[in-house]
């Protein structure tokens, strides 16, 4: 078994709130992996844990193999594991594909030495990456004007620039239409069958989950209370007391 993200016993607690109730689960190499759960299930505050914003109460989480509980985000980032959707993290005024050639200096620490040269740095493998992600007819349009759908397109771009073996993605489809979800999720299946990449993410969408995610867990009051495929989880009299508000 080789499992890139492992937990054990994973526990956070704010104040007399239990938000994250000893969750222990291990994602594989390879794997698509949904973590579900009604709002306040704690699924945000175990992203969190996993990569390295928020401290656990107790419980241990590895990566590899190797312990990674108390590092921080940074340290988590250096180690390869890639985060989505933080629409902060790119630059309105630039282009797009200017915004994932600054990805590919900063992974390579060129950042701040070629910064007057950085139009033309890793334009190619940039290039590359938008053609992955299905924005390559969109490289030279400014951020400022893409859709909604498109940024997180290439956020997901940014995001493999940094060549990461374990991709976190909380709520990466929230505020998109049900195509653009269904789109996004196809485009992350695909990038993890061809890139290698593995994957942890949360999504409201049933059919969006239950169409691309490899393997479920359901979260409720921060305890896992199933996982399975998706013809498992549907099948499970908890879950489906915790949905149909049983
Ligand atoms: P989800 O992402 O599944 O909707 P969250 O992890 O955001 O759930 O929240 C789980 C529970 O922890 C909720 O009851 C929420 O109010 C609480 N919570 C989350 N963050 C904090 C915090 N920083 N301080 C206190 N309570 C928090
Ligand atoms: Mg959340």
């Amino acid at each position: 078994m080789s499992a890139i993200l492992e937990t054990r016993g994973l526990t956070k607690t704010f104040g007399g709130l239990t938000a994250v109730d000893d969750v222990s689960f291990a994602l594989q190499k390879g794997e698509l992996l949904a973590m579900i759960g009604p709002n306040g299930a704690g699924k945000s505050t175990c992203f969190n844990m996993l990569m390295g914003q928020l401290p656990p109460t107790s419980g241990a989480v590895y990566l590899d193999g190797e312990v990674i509980t108390g590092l921080g985000p940074r340290q988590i980032w250096r180690r390869g594991v890639g985060r989505t959707f933080q629409i902060t993290a790119t630059y309105a005024s630039m282009t797009v594909v200017e915004n994932v050639q600054m990805a590919l200096l900063s992974h390579n620490g060129e950042i701040f030495r070629v910064l007057p040269f950085a139009h033309r740095m890793h334009r190619d493998r940039a290039l590359a990456l938008l053609d992955m992600v299905g924005m390559a007819a969109q490289a030279d349009r400014h951020c400022a004007v893409l859709a909604y759908g498109d940024l997180k397109r290439m956020e997901l771009a940014i995001a493999l620039a940094h060549d990461p073996k374990l991709l976190l993605m909380d709520e990466p489809t929230a505020g998109m239409a049900p195509r653009e979800r269904l789109a996004l999720m196809e485009l992350t299946a695909r990038i993890v069958a061809e890139q290698g990449v593995s994957v942890l993410f949360t999504e409201h969408d049933m059919d969006v989950v239950f169409g691309h995610a490899h393997r479920i867990m359901v979260l409720n009051r921060g305890a896992l209370i199933a996982e399975g495929n998706a013809a498992e989880i549907r099948a499970n009299p908890l879950v489906q007391d915790v949905y149909l508000g049983g």
